[in-house]
């Protein structure tokens, strides 16, 4: 069963849950980070751009800024902690970027996502993404999946330095930043409170339930079980 949009130009999507499996964050990209936090700090720390972000770290976590091996603890306890703070996310990228550099890691999209993605880019859609990942692990994430480049595909990447993904005014800054009205957007997402966000302003959202995800459908807002399931624009 098919949901027609017809008046969408611009898709904003999620990408935990929606276009990529949870597994893949939690038990790839989380665990290959935690486990280089303390190498990658060793041999980097004297990079300004690794030393900034270990400055900052130690900071947060009230500890010396030339203790290297307090830096990483305070790190590994953000992450079991699953704090959501700038330094580890920043640290986390850095390491990340090094692994898809070395062809270590590659970007997991789910098939119908690929193929839809690229399918309304080629029709002249808009497309953006919206995650509480950084916008470089969004941009690592999807310019190194098996589907090819898809970061290519998208104009636009928004992490939660926009806003949280549960106010509205995420949403409002968004449609501002895409220079679009919210009734032309959509956004699809696996979380009924993220929808309601977008709702709320004045988004069109639909929320994808993926089988295995574990999705709980919110019943708020239309559900597909697949990016195939969306017709976004004037029907061909
Ligand atoms: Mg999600």
């Amino acid at each position: 069963m098919s949901l027609s949009l017809p008046r969408v130009t611009t898709v904003v999507t999620d990408i935990e849950g929606t276009t990529t499996p949870i597994a893949f964050v939690k038990d790839t990209l989380f665990p290959y980070a935690r486990a280089r936090i303390p190498a990658f700090l060793a041999a980097h720390a004297g990079e300004p751009v690794v030393a900034g972000i270990c400055t900052a770290a130690a900071v947060l976590g009230g500890v010396e800024a030339s203790d290297l091996g307090a830096i990483s603890a305070v790190f590994l306890g953000w992450m079991d902690a699953d704090a959501k703070v700038q330094p580890l996310k920043d640290i986390q990228g850095l390491i990340w970027r090094d692994g898809y550099a070395r062809g270590e890691l590659h970007g997991e999209v789910f098939p119908d996502a690929a193929i839809c993605l690229r399918a309304w880019s080629a029709r002249g859609m808009r497309l953006a993404v919206y995650s509480s990942g950084s916008v470089l692990a969004q941009k690592l994430l999807f310019g190194t999946t098996r589907f090819g480049d898809l970061a290519a595909l998208f104009g636009d990447f928004f992490d939660t330095g926009t806003g949280p993904k549960r106010a509205a005014d995420s949403y409002l800054k968004i449609a501002a930043a895409l220079r679009a009205r919210p009734e032309n957007i959509v956004f699809l997402s696996d979380i009924a409170e993220e929808l309601d966000a977008a709702a709320a302003a004045g988004m069109a959202a639909v929320q994808v339930v993926r089988p295995g995800e574990g999705t709980i459908a919110g019943g708020r807002h239309p559900a597909v079980g697949s990016f195939g399931d969306i017709v976004v624009g004037q029907a061909a």
